[in-house]
């Protein structure tokens, strides 16, 4: 079975939380003053913050989606406050809800879906004017043909493909279906945290609609919930945006200089470098080279022995052992510089065959689609004259120097004699 990467885990990591709480909190039964007054302002409360959030950050499509939630929330909420102030629905109930959950999806997976791409004003406008347009439609088929519309909405269509277990309106499924499918593709093609909370968002929405009437405060609480998805995923890519290289994937050099400031008082840090990348990028162009740079990070961030890969910056490295010796990380560095050495890189072509076949052919014919590069090593330990992180790392780019003056593809410990093979001749 292919392992799913820890990435993508993240991704869906904060907005499965909240809909697990979600969920368990739509079925306490008898809540407190203090809860039920909570949920009556929650999404209210997420809306605006959430809201002025996403402003600030001038993020319109989740901003479109908050406001798609709410606008859902507010409809069905007005129908469950009278439903529990009165003991008997309005009149206007059944349809307000099957247009709710028609309209909820469609507008949901909609949003989620267009991305921003023209100016910020325009963009706003033709969201705004698809939300206006689509209220104003269903606006006016209710004022005009309520009992046709209500009639439309809750004839079983296809009888063949009616299940017991549907309590919506049959509608509403191939609806829900379609924007599982869009949002499920969207992110198969951009692994984005904001598209996996869309996927869990759509998920919450689509267990809460049958619960409106029967589980009380369902509908406050997982209105919030997606609200909160939302934002929360916003915060999840700024922060990623600030501490992950966009090249490599890995975390970057601001990570760095958090994770140096809490390492104990054993660790030892190592500095890696891509040998003659210059060359190599003169010789293959830089777009070769930034495969390349993946490839290496992509090893580099399986390194075994507990270390941590960071990009430091360029085609240079850092790998981070906490809790650890130097005795104890120099064999994992000397395995990883192997892996690298060993490890053949088929280079993408321009003109790539689409079959693996073909492509496999066209690599035997053409061995000039495939380079392999070195790495040089400097690796240092927390000693009692280094003392704070900066001087470990210092001493750490002194022995990587020396790695380089030993010949490069090599390990060189501060304070200790080389180790490793050397290939001055790193491009094949
Ligand atoms: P040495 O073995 O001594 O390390 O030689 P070198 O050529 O690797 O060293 P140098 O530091 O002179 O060159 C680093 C090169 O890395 C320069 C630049 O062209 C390349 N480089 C830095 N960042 C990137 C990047 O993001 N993408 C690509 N393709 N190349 C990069
Ligand atoms: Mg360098
Ligand atoms: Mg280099």
């Amino acid at each position: 079975m292919p392992r799913l990467p820890a990435y993508r885990i993240s991704h869906f990591l904060p907005s499965l939380v909240l809909l697990i709480g979600g969920l368990a909190a739509a079925y306490v039964r008898d809540l407190n003053v203090f809860f039920t007054s909570l949920f009556n302002v929650l999404p209210t409360l997420v809306l605006l913050l959430g809201g002025a959030y996403c402003a600030v950050y001038k993020r319109q499509r989740e901003l479109f989606l908050m406001v798609t939630v709410y606008i859902g929330y507010f409809l069905l909420d007005t129908q469950t406050d009278f439903y529990r102030d009165n003991g008997r629905v309005r009149d206007d109930a059944a349809v307000v809800f099957h247009l709710c959950c028609l309209l909820l999806p469609a507008l949901y997976a909609l949003y989620g879906f267009w991305e921003e791409r023209t100016h910020l004003a325009q963009d706003l406008l033709a969201r705004l004017a698809v939300l206006v347009a689509v209220g104003a439609v269903a606006v006016g088929l209710e004022q005009s043909f309520p009992q046709g519309l209500l009639q439309w909405l809750a004839t079983i269509h296809w009888p063949a493909l009616h299940w017991r277990w549907m309590n919506l309106i049959q509608l509403c499924y191939p609806v829900f279906l379609l924007a599982f499918a869009v949002l499920v593709g969207l992110y198969v093609h951009k692994p984005r945290p904001l598209h996996a909370a869309q996927i869990t968002g759509l998920v919450g929405l689509f267990w809460m609609l049958p619960k409106t009437f029967i589980l009380p405060f369902t509908l406050n609480i997982m209105c919030s919930q997606v609200m909160l998805m939302l934002a929360a995923s916003v915060a999840h890519e700024t922060y990623q945006m600030a501490f992950r290289d966009e090249l490599t994937g890995l975390p970057g050099r601001r990570a760095l200089n958090e994770r140096l400031q809490r390492l104990g008082r054993n660790y030892v840090l190592a500095m890696v470098d891509v040998d003659h990348f210059k060359k190599f990028n003169d010789t293959h162009g830089h777009d070769v080279g930034d495969q390349v740079l993946r490839l290496v990070a992509s090893k580099l961030g399986q390194v075994s022995g507990g270390g941590r890969a960071y990009r430091y910056g360029g085609e240079e490295f850092a790998v981070v052992f906490a809790g650890k010796g130097l005795e104890q990380c120099l064999p994992h560095l000397e395995l990883i510089r192997g892996v690298i050495e060993s490890y053949v890189i088929h280079l993408r072509q321009p003109d790539r065959p689409r079959d693996d076949l073909q492509g496999r052919q066209k690599r035997g014919a053409n061995a000039t689609g495939a380079v392999s590069v070195t790495v040089s090593i400097g690796v240092a330990e927390r000693l009692a004259e280094h003392r704070t992180a900066e001087e470990v790392l210092k001493a750490a780019d002194q022995a990587l120097y020396a790695a380089k003056g030993a010949g490069r593809n090599c390990v060189i410990s501060a304070g200790q004699q080389r180790r490793g093979a050397v290939r001055s001749n790193s491009t094949a």
